[in-house]
């Protein structure tokens, strides 16, 4: 009988970083150790607490010793990945609650360790947060880390002697991805993982193809087998066909050609054909995505999500750690500018000490703004480290899920009151450009009104699109409803840059539909002078813009305001983009 391991079959994951790789496959074995239990007498017990000390300081010391060798191999950019995992080795409830169990319960320091992160474990799964959830990977692989010390197993990096490989394991740590030689692996495939996971975003920085979530794809492959990955569909093919790898070649080859004309739209400008600019910049929640940025041609960051510098601590940062971190990407991105919004959390993105927990609405609760000003001093923290960053190059500000005026005024005051603070004391732009999001109905609305308040707009289309239309943006089961070209969508859209337009200020989108290329002649033509999007879209966007002309766009939109349907401004969109603008690049 043949067995499933030499058969060719296909499982289907999460694409977590896109593009094809085929080649054999190399399982690591980086599952978790095995853990002795054991009572301790009454008098070892200080010794056995000064072992787990022992035991942690020397991880930290393993964790210091490779962010300085990767600072100069890889760059500063990935290190913020291991800065986490050393701030959780400093995490107090992994220390105290051990220490307890060893003292109170005479566990071994292993046994007790194990039961901290079960503990730890079981507060992560209350968590309805998708990325906040995924973080407890990050924390198990520290502890395993430090269960193989105290066991004295020592965790070597995986290395390669053969020639490039796709990596299967069960799990692989931002540190085991780091430590990699990029040149020999051109895959990853995990059995644990999510599109958020650490270990997705760095095999989306290094620009791997990766496939996480795949279950059991350890087990049910066998070590050298020849497999195929599609890291943007999440499908992997195992033992492949002459049939299957000729498509998949042909496939991969196709990508890699796209994505290299695409690049070489980089250092052109972002313009129509008859020369109108359109800024085109990205989104960024971790600093190491700065440089795709960059590769991408984008022209700055129109949206950085500070609220992830928040998660997965138990003390919030300080003005000065703020600072320190808002200066890096400032200066890496310099002499483009960075726009950053102040804190967005609350509803399904929360934080320890800032969010309530047991709301019945969380999307209508207390969040994002709202959060910042019932804690002024909090938001004055934020905002004087903004502020102190903007003495390092340019930099706007502006404020998350903004419903009226009265908000605006109160978020101005705060600054007034920053600035005053900070005067004599820390060099700052006086002249800090502030904006708002314009993601509530009630925005849209008065958005006359706002457009007086601010120096600059910037519409979030993903909670715009989940408040007009109710439709709640991570519920799987209204996917299809979740509408960009609703009839609703566009004609708020509008209003929204006639407003900031008729006020003489600009307007940007930095939620998912600026980087659709396909929605970029409506965009255009209803006289968006901004989009901020993911890096890889930038040239893809970038690209039909170039094919555009503004009379064109500006017929195109008018049209797509004249359907009643989505299903129709869709068709129509589509066959616009393949008759004019869908061309190969040359
Ligand atoms: C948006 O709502 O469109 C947006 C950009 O903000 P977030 O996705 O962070 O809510
Ligand atoms: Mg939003």
């Amino acid at each position: 009988m043949v067995s499933e391991k030499s058969e060719r079959f296909s499982l289907q994951g999460i694409g977590a970083s896109a593009g094809i790789a085929i080649g054999r496959v190399r399982i690591t074995d980086r599952r978790r150790v095995s853990v002795p239990e054991y009572e301790i007498p009454a008098r070892q017990i200080p010794a056995e607490v000064q072992r787990f000390r022992q035991a942690l300081e020397r991880v930290k010391g393993e964790f210091s010793t490779l962010r300085h060798q990767l600072s100069e191999s890889h760059g500063a950019e990935h290190l913020c990945v291991i800065d986490a995992h050393l701030l959780l080795l400093e995490d107090t409830m992994l220390l105290t609650e051990t220490i307890r169990q060893i003292e109170a319960e005479g566990r071994n320091a292993e046994a007790a360790l194990k039961k901290t992160l079960q503990k730890v474990k079981a507060a992560f799964d209350e968590i309805e947060d998708e990325y906040l959830r995924e973080r407890c990977g990050d924390v198990e692989l520290v502890v395993e880390r430090v269960l193989a010390t105290l066991l004295g197993q020592k965790q070597e990096p995986i290395t390669f002697s053969e020639g490039k490989v796709i990596v299967a394991a069960h799990d692989l740590s931002p540190a085991d991805i780091l430590q990699i030689d990029k040149s020999k692996v051109i895959g990853f495939l995990t059995d644990l993982g999510g599109k958020t996971s650490h270990s997705a975003i760095l095999a989306r920085a290094l620009e791997i193809p990766a496939v996480v979530g795949l279950e059991n794809v350890t087990s049910r492959i066998e070590d050298g087998s020849t497999v195929i990955i599609d890291g943007a569909s999440g499908v992997v093919i195992v033992n492949p066909d002459s049939e299957a790898f000729r498509q998949y070649l042909e496939r991969k080859q196709r990508y890699e050609y796209v994505e290299l004309g695409l690049l070489k739209l980089k250092d052109l400008p972002a313009q129509t054909v008859d020369g109108h600019r359109m800024r085109l910049k990205g989104n960024v929640e971790f600093p190491e995505e700065v440089a795709s940025i960059n590769k991408h041609g984008g022209e700055g960051i129109g949206l950085y999500r500070t609220e992830t510098l928040f998660f997965n601590r138990t003390a919030l940062p300080d003005e000065e750690e703020q600072f320190r971190h808002y200066v890096e990407i400032v200066k890496r991105m310099a002499p483009h500018p960075v726009t950053i919004r102040t804190l967005d959390v609350g509803g399904d993105k929360c934080v320890n000490g800032l969010c309530l927990t047991d709301e019945m609405n969380p999307a209508l609760g207390v969040r994002a703004i709202r959060v910042s000003l019932r804690h002024p001093d909090i938001f004055k923290s934020q905002l004087r480290a903004i502020l102190r960053a903007s003495a390092f190059g340019k930099v706007k500000v502006f404020f998350p899920m903004v419903s009226g005026v009265a908000e605006v005024r109160a978020a101005k005051a705060l600054i007034a009151e920053a600035k005053e603070e900070l005067r004599g004391k820390h060099p700052f732009d006086e002249e800090l450009e502030v904006g708002v999001m314009i993601e509530i109905p009630s925005a849209v609305l008065i958005a006359d009104l706002l457009a007086r308040e601010v120096d600059f707009f910037s519409v979030g289309t993903n909670d715009l699109i989940q408040y007009l239309l109710a439709i709640d943006r991570t519920n799987e089961h209204l996917s299809t409803l979740y509408e960009p070209l609703h009839p609703a969508v566009l004609r708020s859209l509008k209003q929204v840059v006639d407003a900031a337009h008729r006020n003489g200020i600009e307007v940007c989108i930095c939620g998912e539909m600026a980087g659709e290329p396909e929605y970029l002649p409506i965009l255009l033509g209803l006289g968006f002078d901004e989009l901020s999007m993911n890096a890889v879209s930038i040239p893809r966007v970038k690209k039909i813009l170039r094919r555009c002309t503004m009379e064109e766009a500006a017929e195109v939109a008018a049209k797509a305001l004249t359907f009643s349907t989505a299903e129709q401004v869709e068709a129509y969109l589509k066959s616009e983009i393949s008759a004019h603008f869908l061309e190969s690049i040359d």
